[in-house]
């Protein structure tokens, strides 16, 4: 196609979570007028997350609906373009880079990569099956199925310990089921998980099997130490065992560490000139909404840098 037909974006911004919506706002403050295109989920990881405590600024916290909410209505007051479209295709062969969506092709001198990363998955028989039925992945969504219920959380992070608390708010039980006998949560979670009587821990143990029939009725658990195999009735699990970075379309294209991360320099560029990405999707380390903010908005600079350089 020639040039000149096509709808050429100086700055295309993929994902739409802190990450994306910040870069939105810097790139969008230059008057470059980027379109946003959302993925599945607007707002990404945080937009499920019922409160963030831990976002300068918000002295009670605020929660990760509204804070998505804000980041988007400050983007748009500059002139962000938001569409709530998929991209299915992405060819970084030659610029302007061809951008496919669901919907459409649409092409940008530079673009900037926010996909986030996404719930691991325990990988075990019933999980599946079961998801929705009383298998989750997020707490603040789901958490008030499970009134006066017992639940089980399987993992020993930060996620895990937090949405655990979280879901003391509904139900009668949360029992965490980490496979080591230490947690690697940080300490003021960890506290107040063993300070909640209703927060008790299986150590060393690992969930094998999801069973149930029309919905979750019970787990299989197998001890580490002993070999032991048990089963536990449960009507809820919530599975924080991480997240893998939402890079397929950017496979034996882009550069990516051995987990699959993007690999950006300090100025959030990757290997491709006018390629930027930031957030979750290129930090498996950090993983805070004021991380990737922070990353988004340094990448929104570079693409301004970048097209100013070439205007020069
Ligand atoms: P994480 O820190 O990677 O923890 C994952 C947990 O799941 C670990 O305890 C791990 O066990 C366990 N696990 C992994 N694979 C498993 C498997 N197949 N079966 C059973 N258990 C498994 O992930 P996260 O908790 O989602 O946190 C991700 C990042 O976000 C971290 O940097 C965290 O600090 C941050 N975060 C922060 C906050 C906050 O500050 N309030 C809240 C949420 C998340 P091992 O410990 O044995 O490896």
């Amino acid at each position: 196609m020639d040039d000149t037909n096509k709808n050429i974006h100086k700055v295309i911004i993929i994902g739409s979570g802190p990450a994306g919506l910040s870069a939105a706002l810097y790139v969008s403050r230059a008057n470059l007028e980027p379109l946003v295109l959302t993925g599945m989920q607007l707002g990404g990881q945080v937009s499920t997350t019922h409160l963030v405590e831990n976002y300068p600024g918000f002295p009670d916290g605020i929660g990760g609906p509204e804070l998505v909410e804000a980041f988007q209505k400050q983007a748009e007051h500059f002139g962000t373009q938001i569409e709530f479209d998929e991209v299915t295709a992405i060819d970084f062969s030659q610029r302007p880079f061809k951008v496919t969506t669901y919907g459409d092709e649409k092409y940008a001198d530079t673009l900037i990569l926010t996909t986030g990363a996404t719930p691991r998955h325990l990988n075990v028989p019933g999980e599946k099956e079961m998801t929705g039925r009383g298998v989750s992945y997020c707490a603040t969504c789901d958490g008030h199925f499970f009134q006066e219920k017992d639940v089980i959380v399987v993992g020993g992070g930060d996620s895990a310990l937090e949405e655990g608390l979280f879901l003391t708010r509904f139900a009668k039980s949360v029992t965490v089921i980490h496979r080591r006998d230490e947690l690697r949560a940080g300490e003021i979670l960890q506290q107040r998980a063993f300070n909640n009587p209703k927060v008790s821990f299986i150590w060393n143990s690992v969930v094998t099997a999801i069973e149930g029939e029309n919905a979750v009725q019970s787990v299989k658990l197998k001890n580490l130490d002993t070999g032991e195999e048990t089963e536990m009735v449960t009507e809820g699990v919530f599975i924080f065992i991480g997240h893998y970075p939402n890079t397929d379309l950017y496979k034996n294209q882009l550069d990516m560490d051995e987990q699959d991360y993007v690999i950006v320099d300090k100025y959030m560029q990757t290997n491709i000139p006018g390629v930027f990405a930031a957030g979750e999707v290129a930090d498996s380390h950090f993983r805070q909404v004021v991380t990737s903010a922070g990353m988004g908005a340094a990448a929104g600079m570079q693409a301004i840098h970048f097209i100013e350089a070439e205007s020069d």
